[in-house]
């Protein structure tokens, strides 16, 4: 969601006359857009102001803006402790930044903008075009969560839940389009909770599948509660909606779902996964465990990995909890640094195990890639297959923005390699 947040400060940003430069001691002006999810956020602010500072030593200095969580979690603070720093703006205030540079252009203050104005700020973006090119291109269509996991930061810094209208998504989305996206990944925090005056997510993929130029959709990352019955059938209506789904569980034992407030059990779970592989039996799941969240037992521990080898996700992102100033769980006792640090190694080497055993399957498959980009001054083109895996080929022939059948050869957890396939005749798609 930064991302795609960052992206469109900067279509702000081009309209005061600001471009984009890839060097940092030409840059008038220093946005920092910061994550505040898990801990030493606020430490990385400092270090790259650091950096900032010491490119500009003995000159001008530029405007420096920090956006994003950490300046809405720690606003006040940021300014207050490094001078350094011009304007703190929060992610339900972009609508502000155009004015805030504007203002620090003629004056040497400090601003803060941290309210939440979601309405406002996507009122005022949706008149500035987005510019976005890639291949691959994100579209935000929530923000914020009423959820309040105990361990999770997100409903403090972006607010509750809010869904764009249908009409101005698809009003961007066909921006996206004509500026060569063939594919568009819907955001939000929970993305499957969005719901616009009775308009779901799966009228909005119904919606978004009918541009006729865009091949791929996804979305991410959706809350297991929230997967209704036309989300999962849309998975067998709708072909351009690819087949993996990010669903995060966060832990394999119901007792530690129950003490994270999650409000699905590892029951509800494994149900939903059974009912999504049975309308679409293509589909793979990819998944967010936190370890060593406070009480997690030995035998809680064990149920996450017993749950990481029955689902065979194709891949996780695996953290150790991390407390956050005002979440109710950063009040509990914390677990031995040791254990949770050895938990997450044992976890990530099985998950790790499975990922390679699912890839292994892979070589000697035919796949369908979507080319985003080509590697750095070479003849190898990089893009990803319907299940988000990242497939690298080489070719004489301008790959990006097409689909093409790819034999893969081999790979490792990052990336596979593969060759375009030129006979069409006696290959197989992996299951
Ligand atoms: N809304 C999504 C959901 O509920 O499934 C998750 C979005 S959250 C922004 C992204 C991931 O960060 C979570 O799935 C969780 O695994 C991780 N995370 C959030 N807070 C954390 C914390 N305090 N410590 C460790 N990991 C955390
Ligand atoms: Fe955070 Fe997701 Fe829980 Fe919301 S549902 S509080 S975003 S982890």
């Amino acid at each position: 969601m930064n991302e795609y947040d960052s992206n469109r400060i900067y279509d702000l940003a081009y309209e005061i006359n600001y471009k984009k430069t890839n060097s940092l001691k030409e840059a008038d002006c220093y946005v920092l857009n910061t994550c505040h999810i898990r801990e030493k956020a606020t430490d990385k602010v400092y270090h790259d102001i650091g950096r900032v500072k010491k490119k500009f030593r003995n000159k001008k200095k530029p405007i420096v803006v920090v956006t994003g969580c950490v300046a809405q979690a720690e606003g006040e603070i940021l300014l207050k402790q490094e001078k350094y720093i011009d304007a703190v703006i929060g992610p339900q205030s972009y609508q502000d930044f155009k004015k805030t540079i504007l203002d620090l252009e003629k004056k040497h203050i400090k601003i803060n903008h941290t309210e939440f104005e979601v309405i406002e700020k996507f009122d005022k973006l949706n008149i500035t075009k987005n510019s976005q090119s890639s291949v691959s291109s994100l579209l935000t269509i929530q923000e914020g969560c009423d959820k309040f996991c105990k361990f999770c930061v997100v409903p403090y810094t972006r607010g509750s839940e809010y869904s764009r209208s249908i009409k101005e998504l698809i009003n961007e989305a066909k921006q996206l389009v004509d500026n060569g996206a063939k594919e568009i990944i819907l955001l939000g925090q929970n993305v499957n909770a969005y719901n616009s005056y009775g308009k779901k997510l799966s009228n909005l993929i119904q919606e978004i599948s009918s541009i006729k130029d865009l091949k791929r959709i996804r979305y991410t990352t959706s809350h297991p509660i929230d997967f209704s019955e036309d989300l999962i059938s849309a998975h067998s209506n709708f072909e351009k909606l690819m087949p993996l789904i990010h669903l995060p569980v966060q832990s394999g034992s119901s007792h530690i779902l129950k003490k994270m407030n999650r409000k699905h059990n590892i029951d509800y779970y494994l149900n939903l996964i059974e009912k999504l592989k049975k309308k679409n039996s293509l589909i793979k799941f990819s998944s967010d465990f936190i370890i060593g969240y406070p009480g997690e037992t030995d035998e809680d521990f064990n149920q996450s990995i017993r749950l990481l080898k029955s689902v065979g996700f194709i891949n996780t992102y695996s953290f150790i909890f991390s407390p956050r100033i005002g979440t109710p769980a950063a009040q509990m006792e914390l677990l031995n640094d040791k254990i949770c640090k050895d938990r997450l190694i044992t976890f990530q080497k099985i998950a790790a195990d499975i990922k390679m055993e699912y890839r292994k399957k892979l070589f000697k498959k035919k796949a369908e890639v979507l080319f985003e980009n080509r590697l750095n001054g070479t003849d190898s083109f990089f893009g990803r297959d319907k299940f988000n895996n990242s497939v690298i080929v080489n070719s004489k022939e301008n790959l990006i923005g097409q689909i093409k059948d790819v034999l893969i050869n081999s790979g490792n957890h990052s990336t596979l390699k593969g060759e375009i396939i030129k006979d069409e005749t006696n290959r197989e798609f992996a299951a």
